[in-house]
């Protein structure tokens, strides 16, 4: 089972995202546990504070070190005897790819803080956690969304979650091509036909047809990832064709 640990002071968030569609599922069949940890419940302040002004002045509040540093603790003795990531949402971090949400699924347990305001004490993030993680380049309110957005990346990877385990292998990203185009009943809708090889019947003309439009999607629209993509011959001769035909 993996276990993800969500560090935040908006606990409720996270009720959607855990009640419904694949992650609902994942939960009931016990292959992952999402849980969350309030860390205004560890602090030692009078007034229950978590944040306060940031030292040499500028605007927003950071969230203080000892309600996070407390936490991080009570989640390290827990899961002391499992393989444990601490991670940071973070819009200065590394961009979330598919291939990080695939090594991360290897962990036994992922405990991901949540930052709001104007973010977190630095000494939290050079003593607790292991890797900041960004999913874009953008600034939201705080951490809880893109937390959301990791675990679902995550989740995919985990054994079972998915019914077919073919699904990760062929979606977008996957050798750094994007998916091809796809398309269900009617086959006709609104003058609009199926592409004939799809209703042919033939594996082999369908496979090629579909490497062909995910070559043609990934040169359009994302042509940075062709760099990487392992590509053969007959790929690297339809996208010259391609790129002699623009
Ligand atoms: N002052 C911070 C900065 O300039 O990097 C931004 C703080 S932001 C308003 C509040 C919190 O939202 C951050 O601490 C982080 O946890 C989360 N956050 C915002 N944008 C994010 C992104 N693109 N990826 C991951 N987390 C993000």
């Amino acid at each position: 089972m993996t276990t993800f640990n969500c560090l935040t002071i908006f606990p409720e968030m996270f009720s959607g995202f855990t009640g419904t569609s694949l992650c609902e599922k994942a939960i009931v069949k016990q292959l992952i546990a999402v849980n969350t940890v309030n860390f205004r419940d560890y602090t030692q302040d009078k007034h229950n504070r978590v944040d306060d002004y940031p030292f040499g002045g500028g605007a927003g509040m950071l969230f203080m070190p000892q309600p996070l540093f407390d936490s991080f603790d009570m989640l390290a003795e827990k899961y002391s005897d499992r393989k444990s990531r601490n991670i940071y949402m973070s819009p200065a971090g590394k961009k979330l790819t598919q291939e990080t949400a695939e090594q991360l699924a290897e962990y036994d347990v992922l405990n991901i803080l949540c930052g709001h305001y104007e973010g977190v004490d630095q000494r939290v993030l050079d003593h607790c956690i292991d890797e900041e993680i960004s999913i874009g380049d953008y600034v939201l309110t705080g951490g809880e969304l893109p937390a959301m957005v990791l675990m679902d990346c995550v989740m995919r990877y985990v054994p079972g979650v998915l019914s077919n385990d073919e699904s990760v292998s062929e979606e977008s990203f996957s050798g750094n091509l994007l998916e091809y185009p796809q398309y269900t009943r009617p086959s006709s809708f609104r003058g609009m036909d199926v592409p004939e090889v799809l209703l042919s019947g033939h594996h082999k003309n369908i496979a090629a047809w579909q490497r062909e439009q995910a070559l043609l999607k990934t040169l359009r629209e994302r042509p940075d990832l062709l760099e990487q993509a392992e590509l053969s011959d007959s790929d690297r001769v339809f996208l010259d064709q391609l790129k002699n035909q623009s």
